[in-house]
């Protein structure tokens, strides 16, 4: 189960993964549901209360919500002492991170990466006959089982060796929906990120970095083209280019005439050639996430990417006719106007790059309040309140001719609800349980409402918004990601 579109589904790799792991089994039956089909199969119409397990992923604190709204759309009993099948188990990266708002809810809750889980559930088929059995063989082993939990540690599960690890070389192709980043064969070509920004709840999660081989993924690739009859590759990996063989796998594949696309690229592994590269795979758009142009602030979120590299880089895409979108941060800690103006500056200053081009190009500014993330150095900081970010949104759009940027910034109220959820402990529970079944009408998000609730329910959300003090233990601190988080200090 996938609890967002049918697009974002066949987006997520761990949905191809799951479903052809599990199928490569004779004596199991898997089907697959989406917000699309939440109570019956897209292959057996099936009934979902008909499985002894549901596998949920959940890709974002959003999903939370439609996780919840199935289990009650399926009339199954949605708190987790219900007794009896299904048994629900959720994952992805948002509930490793913490897993405490959905405690309430799920049977059990992976730390960590699916694949180990899989084999393990697999494993465990035989104590089906009993939930209490079935669950008490699971506890601990990289998973979180709420009703079985004695506060004592859990490591997360990850994948040891990406090169023997199960990798789905069927991929579910639709003829009528378009993966985001658009049709193809989906290479993972490597897990984690060495950089570790203090504010990435994906590299923090997945670590610790790990690559696959160049043949590994040339084989793969080739089956995968041939089987999935496409002729397009889509690179997952969360820093592209440090990948010790990135350069070779393109260039293998420009040889032999087969586009890809990257979508996530670190700016500093970039230069010229890498752009024309990615330009000569079929990409269009150079995205590039700076994040910010103040100095200060990188140190304070741990990634350093020069102005003048950036300038660079752009005004090469530009001449290759792509299209840039670049990705900046508001509300980093200690950030102030002046931290905003340097931004603006820095921007201006590629206004001459704009006008020499012959493809009059506007620049795409994506604006993303920071937003603490659970088991992340950020965890100690609070977001932005919403006074501030609009007011710091406003200097950017004022600094920046609509003639050459188009500036898009992410609602305050959205990153508002999204924090509550990646900070909170599982009194969040109730709210989000009665926000599903009480407010959340057409699968539109109503942040009064939101607010109204947990104001009578008691929850103070001083939380999001107030640094925490470091000696306090944290309510997630009993998940272990094999990292010290503590040990990033963060300072002015
Ligand atoms: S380089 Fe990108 S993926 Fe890696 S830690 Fe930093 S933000 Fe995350």
């Amino acid at each position: 189960m996938y609890p967002s579109t049918y697009q974002a589904s066949i987006t997520n790799l761990f949905t191809h993964i799951a479903y052809y792991y599990l199928n490569s089994y004779d004596d199991v039956l898997v089907d697959r549901f989406t917000m699309d089909n939440p109570i019956s199969g897209s292959l057996t119409s099936l009934n979902l209360r008909k499985f002894d397990i549901v596998l949920m992923s959940l890709s974002y604190e959003f999903d939370y919500i439609n996780a919840i709204k199935i289990l009650l759309l399926n009339n199954i009993p949605v708190v987790n002492d219900r007794g009896r099948r299904p048994i629900i188990i959720a994952g992805g990266p948002a509930v490793s991170a913490n897993p405490l708002p959905l405690s309430k809810f799920f049977d059990g809750i992976v730390i960590g990466e699916g694949e180990e889980v899989l084999k393990l559930l697999m494993d465990s088929t035989g104590l089906l006959h009993s939930k209490d059995l079935f669950l008490e063989n699971l506890a601990s082993k990289g998973l979180y089982i709420p009703l079985l939990h004695d506060g004592s540690k859990i490591k997360k599960s990850y994948v040891v060796d990406l090169d023997s690890s199960y990798y789905p070389e069927y991929q579910i192709q639709s003829l009528i929906i378009e993966p985001v980043f658009g049709r193809g064969y989906i290479m993972e070509i490597s897990r984690g990120c060495k950089h570790l920004c203090s504010f990435c709840m994906e590299a923090f999660i997945s670590y610790p970095y790990r690559v696959r081989s160049y043949e590994k993924i040339m084989e793969s690739v080739g089956k995968g083209l041939e089987v999935n009859k496409v002729d397009r590759v889509v690179f997952y990996s969360l820093s592209f280019f440090d990948h010790h063989s990135a350069d070779r796998i393109l260039e293998t594949l420009l040889e032999r005439g087969i586009r890809f696309s990257i979508p996530s690229v670190r700016a500093d592994t970039l230069n010229e050639y890498r752009v024309d590269l990615i330009r000569r795979g079929g990409q269009k758009t150079l995205t590039l996430a700076p994040e910010t142009h103040s100095d200060k602030l990188r140190c304070v979120i741990r990634k350093y990417i020069s102005d003048e590299l950036v300038s660079r880089l752009i005004d090469y895409g530009i001449k290759l006719g792509m299209e840039v979108k670049l990705y900046y941060m508001v509300g980093i800690p200690f950030e102030d106007d002046e931290d905003i103006n340097q931004l603006v500056k820095f921007l201006r200053g590629l206004i001459p790059i704009l006008d020499k081009s012959r493809f009059r190009r506007r620049v795409r500014v994506v604006i993303n309040p920071l937003i603490p993330k659970a088991n992340t150095p950020m965890q100690f900081f609070g977001l932005i309140n919403k006074k501030e970010y609009m007011h710091r949104v406003r200097l950017i759009r004022k600094g920046l001719p609509g003639r050459y940027f188009r500036v898009e910034a992410l609602s305050h109220n959205l990153a508002y609800m999204q924090a509550t959820m990646s900070l909170g402990d599982v009194k969040l529970g109730d709210v989000l349980l009665r926000y599903v079944s009480e407010a959340y009408v057409n699968e539109e998000l109503h942040l009064s409402s939101y607010k109204y609730l947990l104001k009578s329910l008691g929850i103070d959300t001083d939380y999001v918004f107030k640094p925490r003090n470091p000696s306090e233990i944290l309510p997630w601190e009993f998940i272990d990601l094999g990292l010290n988080i503590r040990g990033f200090n963060i300072i002015k």
